[in-house]
This record gives structure tokens, C-alpha cells and sequence, in this order.
């Protein structure tokens, strides 16, 4: 029998490809609530494809099946689109990665893709290592990175263990990221890229991006932000120039809780001094075609629709969640136990006037609400308990809606003390150098009503004046929810 050739597959996904540039060139002109509800998928891929599915299918399959040897080999050699097997690829986690590229590049008419992984922290690995490498011509030279050191802990753990303790590459840390001067005084030759955590979590320390972008390009290297606590509907790094965007979306962008993963958004044509024309050029394939395919960090397709899923609602969400906060944070500032409050909301916080130039709410200007630019400044914030540690952890306990977890992003309240939990494994020292005193307590306001938090933190401030309303009784945790109910 004979073949047609791979040259027909090939031409075919030419041609398909085509089509699908051109629709996403139609999405790129809606507004950002648009792209997030429809993001990369079309009434046309529904009907030709999906039955007419309006929602966005779960492909649970391992693999994709190929019509002949020829299909094989030319998506094999990935000369024509393919997802052939889910530990790189997957028309659901596809649905994800092209609305967040989008909505990442909103407005800029930058060209950008994305990978997403199975986790925030293996988006971070997956940024930095492709720059990690060895050079060649100077194999004994000890490479270096220059971050915050106000990071999130699992990436002070992944930067100080696994990159600088293990493998011998330095972490040149960063104490005050708005001193512009500090970042140009740790840069050298060695010097792979640039890494800021933007606002930090929990500290949210915040610096003039633009600025640390032009000199990590005058220095021809990478600047990469993890925008976690922003999230697009607030920032967009790309926009400022930055050349990749890092995010846990396990955090607000799938604020429901139903899944971890992370993701990788890196623009066309990065700055590096190292790396192949290929991984320059198109770094979000680039990984997800090449390191991820070996390594295996890329997010599954269930988790991938339960993100995009949350993902629509964006923009409306961090909107409440940021108001609400903003209110809680007012009532906590005048509150006599409490001894600060850090929200860059507050126009008391040094880097308010600095936040208030990068976080906006996206299309705010087209809101019938607004009709202007509004700043908006997310729902993660600290206080710090008057008393210290102790006091701290009784405060905490006396909470009976806001949850104990190490979480936040939530469309529930969620509350930590950083010091003892995200933040216990980096030390003392660790700790201090990120700010994160034994009293401070993260708290990330979800969608409840902001008057319902108000009165749950009036509980736990109840127990510093010696009125210890009980949490919960043994009913609770014999008999489950409806013996709970009962008993109130
Ligand atoms: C949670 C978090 C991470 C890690 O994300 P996971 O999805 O938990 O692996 C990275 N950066 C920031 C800012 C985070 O808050």
C-alpha cells in the first residue's frame, strides 16, 4: 500500500495550526473576563471535536493514538502539534496553559507560552534550571543566581538546599529587593538570571520591577517574577518586560482548593547568555518538550480543567477578595492588640506607593463599576500579635471560621503562623532575614462576608483578655458535622 507520506501531515497541521493562530488572535481582542471564560477554546473545536461539549473536556487518556506510521513520525519528531502522552502533553492541560498565556501577555500584543506543572515549586524548577548549566568552556566556574531572599519557603528550600547546598550554585540572596544597588552590586559574568517574588509571601516585599528588568537585560540575562499573590487579574510581569512569569496556581487562581499546579509563562525571544536558540526562542514549548518531557514535572489534565475552571471567575474574585481584605485590615490596624499590620493596601505601608503603580485591576477602566483604573492589592496579609509567639498561637486557636491551614489563595479565610509551619524549616536566621517574626500571622481573607471575619478574629482576641470561647467540642470530632450542628 502506498503512503501518503508525512508531508501530508505535516501540510494538514499547517494548515490547522493556521486556524487556530488566527482564532487566537480573535481572543486576544476580548476583554480579560472574556479570555478567562473561553480562553484557547472554540465553538469550533466543540463541534468538530468534543460531541459540542460547551465546557472544556477532561482527557483522562495516557496517550494519543496516530492514524499510521507516517502521523506517528512526523508528530514524533514533532514536526506537526501533538500531545502524545500526558507526562508532556494533553489537549485538557492545553485548554489551561493557552488561556494563561493570554491572559498573562493581556493587552501587550506580546506573543507568550506557557507549561504548566504539577506544582508552584516545579514551575520554579523547571524556570530556573534550563539556565543552571554547566558552561562548557568553563565547567569549574561556580555559577550563581541572584533572589529576594524573601521568597515563599518552599523556594527558600529549593534555592538554598537543592540549588546552592547541593549542587554548588550560589544564591546570591537580595535582604532589601527595592534597593536597586544591591541587585547591581551581586550580579557578575557568572550570574545566570534575576528572580523575584512579587509581593512576597508572607512578607510582601514588593520592588520597582521595571527597573530590576533593565538592568537584568543591560546585564543580557533573564529577569523571572513569581506573580503567585498578584495573579494576572492584578499584574502581568510580561508587560513590564519581565521574561518569565512563575505561578503556584494551587493559590488564588484556583482559589476553589480542588488541586495543586503551577505554571510557566515565558515570552518569545528571552534575554540569556545561555541556552540554544531553540529555548530562547520559545521557552514555554521549550521546556515542556524537552526538560519537562524527561524530567516529568508537568501538571496532570484533571488538575489542569479544575484550575482553569476557577480561572474564569478570576478578575471578579480577586476584586471581593481584595476589598474584603482591605477591610479587615483596617479593622486589625486599630485594633489594641495588634502591633502592625502589613497590607500593601494600606496607605501606612512604605511600599504602598510602589504596589499602587504595578497592582490594578485589570479592565477596572471597563468596569460600569469603576469606570477608572482602581488598585487593588490582593488578599494576602500579616499582622503581628502584641506579646509575641505566645499570644500569637492563642489568638489563632480562637478562630472558628478562619481555617488553621498552611494555605491561602482560598475562597475560604485560611490562617498560618508562618514561623511554625511554611517557614519552620528555614531557621532562625532564615526567618529573619524574610522578616517572619514568631507573632505574625498570615491570614488570607476568602470570599466570605468581611463582617463575618471580623467577628471570627473578635474571637480569637477574646482569649488575650482570658475569654476562651471553645473551638470545638468532643462531639465535634466523635459525631462529625450534624452532631456539630446540633450541639449549636
Ligand atoms: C505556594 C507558593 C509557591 C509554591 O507553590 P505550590 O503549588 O505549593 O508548589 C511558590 N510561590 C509562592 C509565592 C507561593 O505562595
Amino acid at each position: 500500500m502506498k503512503t501518503q507520506g508525512t508531508d501530508h501531515y505535516v501540510e494538514a497541521a499547517r494548515r490547522s495550526a493556521e486556524w487556530h493562530r488566527s482564532h487566537l488572535e480573535a481572543m486576544r481582542k476580548c476583554r480579560f473576563d472574556t479570555i478567562a471564560v473561553h480562553g484557547v477554546y472554540s465553538m469550533q473545536e466543540s463541534l468538530d471535536f468534543n460531541q459540542g461539549s460547551i465546557i472544556e473536556p477532561i482527557y483522562m487518556s495516557t496517550s494519543q493514538a496516530y492514524r499510521d506510521a507516517d502521523e506517528m513520525e512526523a508528530a514524533l519528531g514533532y514536526q506537526i502539534p501533538t500531545w502524545c502522552y500526558s507526562r508532556i502533553g494533553n489537549p485538557s492541560m492545553y485548554y489551561l496553559e493557552g488561556t494563561l498565556a493570554l491572559l498573562e501577555t493581556y493587552g501587550t500584543g506580546l506573543d507568550a507560552t506557557c507549561c504548566a506543572t504539577s506544582s508552584g515549586m516545579a514551575a520554579i524548577q523547571s524556570a530556573v534550571d534550563p539556565f543552571l548549566v554547566v558552561d562548557p568552556a568553563n565547567p569549574d566556574q561556580r555559577i550563581n543566581f541572584v533572589a529576594t531572599s524573601q521568597v515563599y519557603g518552599g523556594t527558600f528550600q529549593q534555592f538554598a538546599i537543592r540549588k546552592d547546598q547541593e549542587k554548588y550554585i550560589e544564591w546570591r540572596k537580595i535582604r532589601n529587593s527595592n534597593d536597586l544597588n544591591e541587585w547591581v552590586s551581586l550580579i557578575d559574568e557568572n550570574t545566570r538570571f534575576l528572580y523575584g517574588e512579587m509581593p512576597s509571601n508572607p512578607g510582601q516585599a514588593f520592588f520597582d520591577l521595571e527597573k530590576v528588568i533593565e538592568l537584568a537585560h543591560r546585564k543580557g540575562i533573564p529577569m523571572i517574577v513569581d506573580a503567585t499573590v498578584a495573579t494576572p487579574a492584578l499584574m502581568r510581569p510580561l508587560a513590564w518586560g519581565a521574561d518569565i512569569v512563575i505561578h503556584s496556581i494551587s493559590k488564588t487562581v484556583t482559589s476553589s482548593g480542588f488541586g495543586i499546579g503551577g505554571a510557566v509563562i515565558a515570552r518569545k525571544h528571552l534575554v540569556s547568555k545561555v541556552g540554544s536558540d531553540e529555548m530562547k526562542t520559545d521557552f514555554g514549548t521549550y521546556i515542556k518538550l524537552l526538560p519537562n518531557r524527561d524530567n516529568g514535572p508537568n501538571i496532570s489534565p484533571f488538575n489542569a480543567i479544575m484550575a482553569l475552571n476557577d480561572l474564569r471567575t478570576l478578575r471578579s474574585k480577586v476584586d471581593q477578595f481584595s476589598r474584603s481584605t482591605m477591610k479587615v485590615a483596617q479593622y486589625l490596624r486599630q485594633h489594641r492588640h495588634v502591633e502592625q499590620v502589613d497590607y500593601l493596601g494600606l496607605d501606612s505601608h512604605p511600599l504602598h506607593p510602589l504596589a499602587k503603580k504595578y497592582l490594578v485591576l485589570v479592565d477596572s477602566e471597563a468596569d460600569e463599576l469603576y469606570g477608572k483604573p482602581v488598585n487593588r492589592f490582593g488578599h494576602l496579609m500579616s499582622f503581628r500579635v502584641k506579646g509575641g509567639g505566645e499570644a500569637a498561637r492563642k489568638v489563632f486557636d480562637g478562630f472558628n471560621m478562619i481555617w488553621r491551614a498552611t494555605d491561602l489563595g482560598r475562597i475560604k479565610s485560611v490562617a498560618t503562623i508562618p514561623a511554625i509551619s511554611t517557614h519552620s524549616q528555614q531557621g532562625e536566621e532564615g526567618r529573619k532575614l524574610a522578616d517572619i517574626p514568631p507573632s505574625l500571622i498570615r491570614l488570607c481573607v476568602g470570599g466570605e462576608h468581611s463582617d463575618d471575619i471580623i467577628r471570627d478574629l473578635e474571637r480569637g482576641f477574646a482569649a488575650l483578655d482570658g475569654k476562651v470561647i471553645p473551638v470545638s467540642s468532643p462531639e465535634y470530632s466523635a459525631g462529625g458535622a450534624s452532631s456539630a450542628t446540633l450541639k449549636r
